[in-house]
């Protein structure tokens, strides 16, 4: 099981927000996100903000302790991606929960009701399927999502 906690994610950073929703975390990304909207969704929906701006890390309300911010320190985003997972110690066990582009809860689906959707390889080779109830996209652990959990699990373990 994921961790509660969730995140919104600042334009500067975007990229994260999808590898936090591979992890199956609940990650915002908000397309109005100025300095303001991202501090009120963060207070309002207790969520950690990641950001590369630092001037929102001296905001009263983080300094308060209201709310936590995590400051991308690196433009590289392999070395994004990789201080978010070890500052935060994300969790690497879970994911496949929720759709990368809308961010909401995967369903799980059965073979036989999503097999007319399925490309013929991927009927033959996988037996747990899950669906987005918004954009009705149809999720398998095929080798993109293997490969992006085996990065991640790599960044892990590198020494920093
Ligand atoms: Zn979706």
């Amino acid at each position: 099981m994921v961790a509660e906690r969730r995140f919104v994610v600042d334009v500067n950073v975007g990229r994260l927000a999808k590898w936090l929703r591979v992890m199956g975390y609940d990650a915002a990304f908000p397309r109005e996100n100025g300095d303001n909207e991202l501090v009120r969704i963060a207070l309002q929906e207790d969520r950690v903000l990641v950001t590369r701006d630092s001037g929102i890390a001296q905001r009263r309300a983080v300094r308060l302790g209201q709310m936590k911010v995590v400051r991308i320190e690196n433009d590289d985003f392999r070395s994004q991606l990789k201080q978010l997972v070890t500052e935060l110690k994300l969790d690497l066990a879970g994911g496949f929960s929720r759709c990368v582009r809308c961010n909401q809860v995967l369903q799980p689906r059965l073979k036989q009701d999503v097999a007319r959707r399925l490309p013929p390889y991927v009927f033959q080779t996988h037996s747990q399927f899950m669906e987005c109830p918004q954009c009705c996209r149809l999720y398998w652990r095929g080798t993109h999502w293997t490969n992006m959990m085996s990065e991640l699990e790599r960044l892990r373990q590198e020494d920093s």
